[in-house]
């Protein structure tokens, strides 16, 4: 049977019904349903998990209300004044919610260098408790060796997470690499529609995927119904729609690299990319997103100027292509000094494909190419 598509009980739909009641009648006061309080928890919900374990081989989880809060949790059972090491060019908002915390003293954070062994090990040499990885990361793709990160933190007695959101369980499996947890923003490529928001946090072990539905339920982070059932929705065509959209990100990524106002292209599918040895060893495939460089340091807005059909927005994964500018938009809860320390150039653009035809992006990005003369 398909993940998290049990057919209906009572009528044998192959579609599961939208469970929208907040609460249940109990039989007596000493017999506690299963299903009692929709925070704590909901059948659309429960599906929703089934499913995301079974694609990344996790015992369980939660799903939350945005990626934010998945990420809020994975930090809510750490002790108070936890180190935590995170990549230094991380995801904009994950930066935001750990320098916040660090700023109220509630917890370490340390921006470390990924790629860099020296550079993790001497963060390592005190006392760690949680090793964030983002790989490839956003907005630069670069890659780093899970299966080394991961056994160093072991190594040190912490547990690692895996923010998995861009390559997508399809493409990259880090439990399997040995992590502990891994972080999703479903509202990305796992839904795929841009129409809502959602999160999701699994364990490999199962008394760990416990510990997180206690903190989901005691801090009410679970998501709803009703978004659970959309999400679930997405997750039916989530094949379809990545092996597509990388198929034009391969076409893409290729051709921006020739063009002579592209300076360099980030994406670990070229095969004189950085990552891209890595990438093989370690992903199904390099993925919808990208990002580049022009050669004119100012030439940015002129170029998105030029553009009709890519849309200028934040986000990724979703049908639509879209184009931004981190160092304004995604980026911009990063200080510019982290900015430049994590090598994110002002005009840095990211390019997250959709599922438009290759031959119509391509001349879209002709006509912002176009602009620049
Ligand atoms: C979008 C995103 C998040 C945050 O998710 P939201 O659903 O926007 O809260 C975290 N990590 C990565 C890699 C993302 O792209």
């Amino acid at each position: 049977m398909v993940a998290g598509a049990r057919p209906d009980r009572s009528d044998g739909g192959v579609v599961p019904p939208l469970w929208i009641s907040d609460t249940y009648r109990w039989a007596s006061p000493d017999e506690k349903p299963d299903y009692d309080y929709s925070r704590t928890v909901n059948a659309n919900r429960t599906l929703l998990i089934e499913a995301l374990a079974e694609l990344e081989g996790a015992a369980g989880g939660v799903v939350t209300g945005s990626g934010q809060s998945a990420a809020l949790l994975a930090l809510l059972r750490l002790p108070a004044g936890a180190r935590v090491i995170a990549p230094h060019d991380c995801y904009g908002g994950t930066y935001r919610l750990l320098d916040g915390l660090q700023k109220q003293g509630k917890l370490v954070a340390h921006f470390v260098d990924q790629g860099d062994a020296a550079a993790v090990d001497a963060a390592m040499a005190e006392q760690v408790d949680l090793l964030w990885i983002e790989t490839p990361s956003n907005p630069l793709m670069r890659v780093v060796d899970i299966v080394a990160l991961a056994a160093r933190a072991k190594a040190a007695g912490a547990l690692t997470v895996a923010d998995n959101t861009l390559p997508t369980p399809l493409r990259q499996r880090p439990l399997e690499l040995g992590c502990d947890l891994v972080m999703h923003s479903t509202t990305k490529a796992l839904n795929g529609h841009s129409d809502l928001f959602g999160g999701a946090l699994l364990a490999k072990d199962a008394a760990l995927a416990e510990e997180l539905a206690w903190w989901s339920n005691a801090a009410g982070l679970n998501a709803s119904a009703f978004d659970a059932s959309q999400i679930l929705r997405g997750l039916r065509t989530l094949p379809l729609r990545v092996d597509r959209q990388e198929e034009t990100a391969m076409r893409l990524a290729a051709w921006l690299a020739q063009q002579p106002a592209v300076e360099r292209v980030h994406y670990p599918g070229l095969a004189d990319y950085s990552g891209h040895a890595l990438a093989v060893r370690q992903q199904r495939g390099p993925g919808f997103l990208m990002s580049f460089e022009l050669r004119d340091a100012g030439a940015a807005s002129r170029f998105l100027g030029g553009l009709r059909l890519v849309t200028l927005a934040s986000s990724l994964g979703g049908f639509a292509t879209l184009i931004c500018q981190p160092s304004t938009m995604t980026h911009r809860g990063m200080p510019p000094e982290a900015q430049a320390a994590a090598g994110i150039r002002p005009d840095l653009l990211r390019l997250s494909v959709g599922l438009e035809a290759a031959e119509d992006l391509q001349a879209d990005f002709e006509r912002g190419f176009a602009a620049l003369a």
